[in-house]
């Protein structure tokens, strides 16, 4: 479950992200929709961890992801594939976080092929992938601990149909075992397929149909 309240991100004079608040339950994929710049990857960033809240905070299973002991066992993160170590391959890239979080390694076989990265694309150095490639990458990364929680920051830029078709079948079942999926787009036909719930987040804290709200629930 994620909780988030009240989480407020201010660069200078500049509003990023202006009193966001929601929940994400068991067995549910939440959609967090909002055009480009609207704050999402703020907002993930916040719940992570990663970027300080102005005001506000976010907890995942009741505690601040900070305080979660090995993290990755309880949640799992795609925030920016295009971080991911360039110099490697995927398959040292996942067997690196196996043996940081302690999971056995015959686990990174099975997410190579849960996410369709072969042999030879497993081989590979991730300076050579596509993004697409990178978010196949991401994704078993994010599944690695066999985490209850995953947060996936615009898992589909850079898949193509036949990838973002796949990668909502995974949400959906990783949701229908109990899962928590928090997924964000900035397309409302990538989310609405799978997602269960929306939270719409506007640019600037005002969306054109509620400007007074920056963030609802959409049933
Ligand atoms: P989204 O993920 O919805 O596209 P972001 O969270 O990336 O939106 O960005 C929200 C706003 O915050 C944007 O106006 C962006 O330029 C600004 N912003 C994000 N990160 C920083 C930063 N480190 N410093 C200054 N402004 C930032
Ligand atoms: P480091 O900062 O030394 O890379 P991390 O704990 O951040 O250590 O990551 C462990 C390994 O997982 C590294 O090889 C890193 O490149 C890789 N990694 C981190 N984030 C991701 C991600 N979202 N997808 C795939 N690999 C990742």
């Amino acid at each position: 479950m994620i909780s988030v309240e009240h989480l407020t991100k201010r660069y200078g004079p500049h509003t990023a992200v202006d009193d966001v608040s929601f929940r994400c339950e068991p067995g549910t994929v939440t959609g967090f929709l909002g055009p480009n710049g609207a704050g999402k990857s703020t907002t993930m960033r916040m719940i992570c961890g990663l970027t300080p809240p102005t005001a506000g905070g976010a907890t995942v299973g009741g505690v601040p992801y900070r305080r979660l002991p090995n993290p990755g066992r309880h949640v799992g993160v795609l925030l920016d594939a295009s971080a991911q170590h360039p110099g490697r391959t995927g398959r040292e890239t996942l067997a690196l976080a196996a043996q940081i979080m302690g999971v056995d390694r015959g686990r990174v076989g099975e997410l190579l092929d849960l996410v369709g990265l072969d042999t030879a694309a497993a081989r590979k150095r991730v300076r050579a992938y596509s993004l697409g490639m990178r978010q196949r990458l991401g994704l078993a990364y994010a599944l690695l601990g066999d985490p209850r929680v995953l947060i996936l920051d615009e898992p589909a830029n850079g898949l193509d149909p036949e990838g973002i078709f796949w990668m909502r079948s995974v949400l959906r079942g990783f949701a229908d075992r109990g899962g928590t999926v928090l997924l964000s787009s900035h397309l409302l036909r990538e989310v609405e397929a799978v997602a269960d719930r929306l939270v719409v987040i506007g640019a600037g804290g005002s969306w054109p149909t509620a400007p007074r709200r920056s963030c609802w629930p959409v049933p």
